[in-house]
């Protein structure tokens, strides 16, 4: 049985607890993954430590330059990696492509890393004086993924985190680690000293030792919504900056002017891409009028039937199976439960069996009409190939179902009418939006982030704010005296008046 062990300076180590990574495609479990604790962590902080003050002074020129070697390290090896990410992921090898892409594109984003460092600087603050502040790392960072994008979502973090001079701690998903693992050994080999990018496994218990270990200054997660919020309260308990990103519940708004056919391609997409197994999926289709939703329905269904689920490197699958059997059972459970309380199963997907893989993880697409929002399964994230339609009057309506749902992560609206999207976007509250685009991921350089419980705290990930979240300002004033006194009195608060 493979082994994957912690990533740590000094070698690979192991633990006496091990999960179990499955093939999603067949049910298989292909590797035993080391599942640590506070000594295994303690080991890496130790190497973080010893490590960071150089790499901290090492100027932003050179960091920038492993960046650039690891990106095109990643481009040589994208096969290997999208298969590998493929076969414990259960997304089609084009997909796990795209995760690896959009993580690349924070790297691209960390190659400019000196521009957005520099401070700002304001000459003659007051006479003689001048004030200016500069970014530095905040020390160790950690980081703490999902299963759902093993490299796009370490990469948004370790990227910005070393960049600006941090070493990095990454706690990936259990369920699919060898890819993150993957990425650290090419980050080393891209010229990043030891001890500056680590990776340890583990479950909760390494997750706690995370969050208490003194030395450990930020704590970035991605995970869902409970388990964001105890990560954040816990890690800010502790003094740490946190944030936290959580589960969702994207709508998207279909107005009676919209071009049906174009949303039809889209929501497929958005619905059930990657199994519906993303925190951008679009799993409800808000459609305004009852014509609007009748002809959305008729068009849905054929598209729905036509879509094509296989093995994860099947190239002509749309999508392939879920992450693992507790994951496929609690996505059916959502589909009874939907029934259960009276919305219309329009399309069932369960009960799906692929020929030659039947014990592997697949389900059907599923469509719900006439789901309302007094529904569990309306308010609570599925996390499947499952789409909810819930029927709308008007535009007012339609604008107040994401703006009041608990999760506030992206939004989409589809129409031909410019001051709707426009009023839509100004007034929904929701982090993030699409005018006829059905998953907003904001490109690196921009910042991903939702609102409600869908994020705890107030930084977002990537962009500018990824690099505000791994420095603390510091903020200088000066003044070189000439020697003649200045007469001012050392026992008021100093102004510049
Ligand atoms: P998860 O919350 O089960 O796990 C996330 C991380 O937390 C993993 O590293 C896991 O080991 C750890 N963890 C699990 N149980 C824990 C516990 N009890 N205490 C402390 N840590 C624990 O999430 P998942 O199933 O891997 O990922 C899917 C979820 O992530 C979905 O809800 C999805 O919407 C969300 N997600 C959100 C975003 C976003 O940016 N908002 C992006 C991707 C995924």
């Amino acid at each position: 049985m493979r082994q994957i062990d912690h990533f740590m300076v000094g070698g690979a180590a192991t633990s006496a607890r091990h999960g179990e990574v499955f093939d999603p495609n067949n049910g298989v479990v292909q590797a035993q993954v080391a599942l640590g604790d506070a000594a295994v962590l303690d080991r890496a902080v130790d190497a973080a430590l010893a490590a960071q003050p150089a790499w901290a002074a090492t100027n932003p020129q050179r960091r920038a330059r492993v960046m650039f070697r690891f990106k095109e390290l990643v481009e040589a090896h994208m096969d290997e990696l999208a298969h590998m990410l493929s076969s414990e992921h259960g997304k089609v090898i084009a997909d796990s492509k795209g995760d690896v892409q959009r993580g690349l594109e924070v790297i691209e984003f960390c190659c400019g890393i000196p521009h957005v460092l520099k401070g700002e600087y304001t000459q003659g603050a007051g006479p003689g004086i001048d004030v200016y502040s500069m970014r530095q790392p905040i020390g160790i960072g950690a980081g703490i993924t999902p299963f759902n994008f093993p490299a796009m979502i370490p990469m948004w973090m370790f990227g910005p985190a070393i960049a600006t001079g941090n070493a990095f701690i990454l706690k990936p998903s259990e369920r699919d680690p060898s890819v993150p693992v993957r990425l650290v050994e090419l980050m080393l080999e891209a010229g990043l000293p030891e001890g500056i990018l680590q990776c340890v496994h583990g479950d909760k218990e390494m997750v706690d030792a995370i969050l208490d270990h003194p030395a450990i200054g930020g704590v970035s997660f991605v995970g869902s919504s409970d388990i964001a919020h105890y990560v954040y309260q816990r890690g800010v308990a502790a003094g740490k900056r946190v944030q936290a990103m959580g589960g969702a519940k994207n709508h998207g708004i279909v107005m009676p002017d919209a071009d049906l056919d174009q949303v039809v391609n889209d929501l497929s997409g958005a619905a059930f891409g990657s199994a519906g197994e993303r925190c951008m999926a679009l799993p409800v289709v808000v459609p305004v009028g009852e014509d609007t939703a009748d002809r959305l329905r008729e068009k849905l269904i054929p598209a729905i039937h036509a879509l094509r689920v296989g093995i994860s490197t099947d190239e002509e699958a749309h999508y392939g199976p879920v992450v693992n059997a507790a994951h496929k059972a609690r996505v059916e459970g959502w589909i009874q439960k939907g029934v259960d309380e009276g919305a219309e199963l329009v399309i069932d997907g369960r009960g799906f069996s692929l020929q030659g893989h039947e014990d592997g993880y697949f389900i059907g697409p599923s469509l719900f009409d006439r789901v309302t929002t007094d529904m569990e399964s309306y308010k609570e994230e599925i996390f499947g190939p499952v789409l909810q339609m819930v029927r709308a009057q008007n535009f007012e309506e339609a604008l107040a179902l994401p703006s009041q749902h608990q999760y506030g992560n992206g939004v989409a609206i589809f129409t031909r009418n410019g001051h709707a999207a426009r009023e839509f976007a100004a007034r929904v509250n929701v982090g993030m939006v699409g005018i006829n685009v059905p998953i907003p991921v904001p490109v690196a350089y921009h910042s991903f982030g939702g609102w409600k419980r869908s994020a705890f705290g107030d930084t977002n990930q990537h962009g500018m704010e990824g690099v505000k979240f791994w420095t603390k300002v510091k903020t200088i004033t000066q003044r070189w005296p000439d020697g003649s006194p200045d007469g001012g009195n050392a026992f008021v608060i100093p102004t510049m008046g």
